[in-house]
């Protein structure tokens, strides 16, 4: 069995809503992350997808320590890291890196690409500069650079050469996990295909967790093994990716793969059109916090939260009516497969 690299245990991060201005008080919170569990294996590259504010950046910096969580743990191989001595939170902070959507303001345009790739080396391996030396050229070439352009500035590159300078630069302290925020939505089409490949031929590599932020489903399908699917701070399905895309069980995702392939002439799938807006995580709704906007809502839906369960292997829904949604799935599928 494959060694679970991360683990977020009913993850919450509520910022406060202060009042007043000399003696500010809190008066509400917004509730960024409302109790959201995962893993992450080795090899492995799980997505958090869902539409902007729903929460998957804040998760991505609580694991990436740029915040701290509300209530809920993330342990990292088993252990919490709020119990972590601080030599294993050194460690840790080596082992966890991440990418980031711009290349041009991820990297320091006044160092030379050498010293970028380097500092992490710097700053935590007592190595001789001539070691240094050695690793980031040996870097440069895993990325798909020649070694000689250590000596160059970002802004000498290309957009796609700039992100392969950002994930040498993550690689260079051999990390089990990396935190792909946005790592293609910034570069151009032609060359999004160049640095996914060279991301899933890393991770084939290596054995290393992509911890996948990205609103772009056909990125989404192309690189991740699993789904999970968010909104309003919660995760309201996930599945293997085949099997998400395929056949999606939440109201939700079945909404959002549908506007995904409006696009896609060879699909007959009508689009679903939600209604409104996406409530705010100040006053989200009681209840299934999906209901205002679901075709199939019903009373119970406005009054308890729905728990995540098992429909599938692996295929997890928190939805009132998921064990029929499944069941008219399972019926649909076998319609199709029907000579
Ligand atoms: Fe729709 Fe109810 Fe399921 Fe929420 S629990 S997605 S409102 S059917």
């Amino acid at each position: 069995m494959t060694e679970v690299l991360l683990e977020a245990q009913s993850l919450k991060k509520h910022f406060p809503v202060t009042a007043g201005f000399i003696l500010a008080r809190t008066v509400s919170s917004i509730k960024a992350v409302d109790g959201v569990s995962f893993i992450i294996r080795q090899g492995e590259t799980l997505s958090l997808v869902g539409e902007s504010g729903c929460g998957k950046t804040t998760t991505a910096k609580m694991i990436l320590l740029l915040e701290d969580p509300t209530m809920g743990s993330i342990l990292f191989r088993g252990k919490d890291l709020q119990r972590l001595t601080p030599a294993e939170m050194k460690e840790y902070r080596a082992s966890v890196q991440a990418v980031f959507q711009d290349p041009w303001s991820s990297l320091n345009p006044r160092l030379r690409v050498g010293s970028i790739i380097g500092e992490p080396l710097v700053v935590n391996r007592a190595l001789p500069s001539k070691a240094i030396q050695e690793q980031v050229r040996e870097l440069l070439l895993q990325v798909g650079l020649r070694p000689d352009h250590d000596d160059l500035y970002p802004h000498e590159f290309s957009g796609g050469q700039r992100q392969r300078i950002a994930i040498a630069r993550a690689l260079s302290l051999k990390p089990a996990l990396i935190v792909l925020d946005e790592p293609v939505s910034a570069l151009d089409v032609s060359i999004r295909a160049q640095i996914m490949n060279l991301l899933k031929d890393l991770q084939h590599q290596y054995g290393l967790g992509y911890l996948l932020i990205a609103h772009n489903l056909a990125t989404v399908r192309y690189m991740s093994h699993r789904v999970a699917v968010m909104y309003l701070g919660k995760i309201v399905e996930t599945a293997q990716t085949k099997q998400l895309f395929s056949h999606p069980q939440h109201p939700y995702t079945r909404a959002l793969i549908s506007a995904a392939l409006r696009s896609r002439p060879d699909t007959q799938d009508e689009e679903i059109v939600l209604p409104g807006e996406v409530p705010s995580p100040l006053d989200p709704p009681p209840g299934c916090s999906f209901h205002p906007r679901c075709s199939n809502a019903l009373p119970l839906c406005s009054k308890t939260t729905p728990v995540p369960r098992e429909q599938e292997r692996g295929h997890w829904v928190a939805c009132h009516l998921a064990e029929t949604l499944t069941v008219a799935t399972r019926a649909t599928i076998s319609a199709e497969e029907r000579p």
